[in-house]
C-alpha cells in the first residue's frame, strides 16, 4: 500500500494510491498527522478507516507522508562504504578509519519536514553558503519497542519513504553535534508517499539523486555499513521506539561536499531523488532573500 498525505480544498487528507497510480482513495480520518493515524491504528489492532471518496491524483497536492513527525527524526551519518571513503578522501583526511564500530546517529527537528515539490529555502550566505543534498532511504517504525534485536527488527518496520537530509555543511562542521546544521527550516523534504514494508525490500533497493538532471548519487542499500536491522537495534537500545518514528538510513557517495572541488546548491537548483519501489521526490532550492 502506498499511503499519501494530500491537500485537497485547502485541507490535509490521508489517502492511499490506487494500483494504477492515477487516483487516490481518501480515508475518513483527520489527515493532519498524515500516515501516523494509520500506523497507530494498525499497531493498536484497530480496523483500517473507511474510504470516503476517490479523487484523481492530478486534482490534489502531495504533502509529506508524515507532515508533523511526533518527535525528532533519527538520522544516520556516513553509512555507505563508498560515501565513507569519499569523505575520508576529502573532508576527514586525518581520520584513516573508514568504518566505525558504531553508527553515527544525530537528529533533525520535526519542523524541518516539507513535502514533495515544496521549496527548500537557502538561508543566504550570512548564515550558510554550503548547502548540500543527501538522498536517503527512510524507515518508518510500526510497532514500537525497546531493546529490539536485529533478528526481530524487520517486524517493527511499517514502511519506507524518501528523505533529502539537506545539510548546511559549514554549520554542521562548526559544531561537534550536527543537529544545528541539519535542522534549518525546510531542510527535510519527505515523500512522495510511504510504501508499506510488504511491498518492497528496503535492504536491497536502489537510491539515486540528480541535481538539475545530473546524476550525482547511485547506490544500492546493500552497500550500507550498518543495515536496517542493526540501525533499529542500535536506536532502540535503552530508548523506546514509538509507532511512526523515523530513521533516515544515511546517504550514498556523491554528495556535493565529496566532489572535487565541492559543489554547493545554488538558487534555482532542482534536486530529484528516486528510490526503486517508492518513487520520486523532487524539490527546488531558492534563496529566501531573493524575490
Ligand atoms: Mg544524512
Amino acid at each position: 500500500m502506498r499511503i499519501a498525505t494530500i491537500e485537497f480544498q485547502g485541507r490535509p487528507r490521508l489517502a492511499r494510491l490506487a494500483a494504477d497510480g492515477t487516483t487516490v482513495d481518501v480515508f475518513d480520518v483527520d489527515g493532519s498527522r498524515g500516515a501516523l493515524a494509520l500506523i497507530e491504528a494498525a499497531t493498536s489492532g484497530l480496523p483500517m478507516p473507511g474510504v470516503k471518496e476517490t479523487l484523481p491524483l492530478t486534482d490534489v497536492r502531495l504533502l509529506a507522508p508524515l507532515p508533523v513527525p511526533r518527535r525528532n527524526l533519527f538520522c544516520v551519518g556516513r553509512n555507505y562504504h563508498a560515501h565513507a571513503k569519499e569523505l575520508r578522501d576529502s573532508v576527514f583526511k586525518d581520520n584513516t578509519q573508514t568504518v566505525d564500530a558504531w553508527p553515527i546517529v544525530f537528529t533533525k527537528v520535526p519542523e524541518t519536514v516539507v513535502g514533495p515539490g515544496a521549496t527548500v529555502r537557502l538561508p543566504g550566505a550570512a548564515i550558510s553558503s554550503q548547502i548540500d543534498y543527501e538522498a536517503e532511504l527512510t524507515v518508518v517504525i510500526g510497532r514500537g519497542g525497546r531493546n529490539i534485536t536485529a533478528a526481530n527488527a524487520m517486524q517493527h518496520v511499517y514502511g519506507y519513504t524518501i528523505v533529502n537530509d539537506v545539510t548546511a555543511r559549514d554549520v554542521q562542521m562548526r559544531h561537534a553535534q550536527w543537529d544545528l546544521g541539519k535542522s534549518f527550516d525546510t531542510f527535510c523534504p519527505m515523500g512522495p508517499w510511504l510504501v508499506t514494508a510488504d511491498e518492497m525490500d528496503g535492504n536491497n533497493t536502489r537510491v539515486r539523486c540528480w541535481v538539475n538532471g545530473e546524476l550525482r548519487q547511485d547506490a544500492r542499500t546493500t552497500d550500507l555499513i550498518f543495515d536496517i536491522p542493526t540501525l533499529i537495534e542500535t536506536c532502540s537500545r535503552g530508548i523506546t521506539l514509538l509507532p511512526g518514528d523515523i530513521i533516515a538510513t544515511g546517504s550514498p557517495a556523491g554528495v556535493g561536499m565529496g566532489l572535487k572541488p565541492p559543489r554547493w546548491l545554488q538558487h534555482g537548483d532542482v534536486v530529484r531523488i528516486e528510490i526503486d519501489g517508492i518513487g520520486t521526490l523532487e524539490n527546488t532550492f531558492l534563496e529566501e532573500t531573493r524575490p
